[in-house]
């Protein structure tokens, strides 16, 4: 395997400022950059060369970031790291809802956003390379394909977000356990500090969604397990 492949990311922002800052650090970073200043242009970028992460912002012209990332989610799912208003947290819960993997709050230092999408690029690497023997993984009625990212529920497939389909998987692999929101965000997200909690509550809330209600657990005050539902 070739050690310095490229991961590509796409930066959407519409102030040159911070769009032209976010790409020198992430190209400094190793990246390969692109940019787009609106809505309707991202979701061009996108298709035209898909990226490896989304670094996207919810105010843009054309379209919002909340309507490029459910774009982008239904057409081929791709990490993305949100960046919203300090003071609108209903973006951060509207954008986690629609497939962001995580979100940013303005102002952010380049520091904790060059952290950020390292952690996303490398989760979407690592999970890819995957031992054959350990592709198949089932829980009750819960089938897991671990290779293609698929998941089916008696039969029927659910189409996850990569968060989504990481979250389950970590809860899936140990059935019935008791895992603290905070070690799955260290886990999943790759983040050290315990802030973040919510955005695993709003990713639990997707999975039962798309799921079902009974296929995780609620441990008020600690965290979730997976219920191993009878076939
Ligand atoms: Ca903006």
């Amino acid at each position: 395997m070739n050690a310095a492949i490229e991961r590509r990311v796409l930066v959407v922002e519409d102030e040159p400022t911070i769009a032209e800052s976010v790409a020198a650090r992430l190209r400094a970073e190793g990246f390969v950059v692109e940019l787009a200043g609106d809505g309707p242009a991202a979701v061009a970028a996108a298709r035209r060369t898909p990226p490896d992460a989304v670094v996207l912002d919810v105010m843009l012209p054309g379209f919002d970031g909340l309507e490029v990332c459910r774009r982008l989610q239904a057409e081929r799912p791709v990490p993305i790291l949100m960046l919203t208003a300090r003071d609108d947290e209903n973006d951060m819960l509207v954008g986690l809802a629609v497939g962001a993997d995580d979100y940013l709050t303005k102002p952010f230092s380049m520091r904790e956003l060059a952290a950020r999408v390292h952690a996303l690029v490398r989760r979407a690497t690592k999970t890819a390379a995957v031992d054959p023997g350990q592709d198949f993984l089932r829980v009750g009625d819960l089938e897991i394909n671990r290779a293609e990212r698929r998941v089916l529920r008696s039969g029927v497939e659910a189409q996850l977000t990569p968060t989504e389909f990481d979250l389950l998987l970590h809860l899936a692999e140990r059935p019935r356990a008791v895992l603290p929101r905070e070690r799955l965000l260290a886990e999943v997200w790759g983040w050290a500090d315990a802030s973040g909690t919510r955005t695993v509550d709003s990713h639990i809330k997707g999975l039962r969604r798309k799921l079902g209600a009974d296929l995780i657990r609620t441990v008020h005050g600690v965290g979730y397990a997976l219920e191993a539902p009878r076939c």
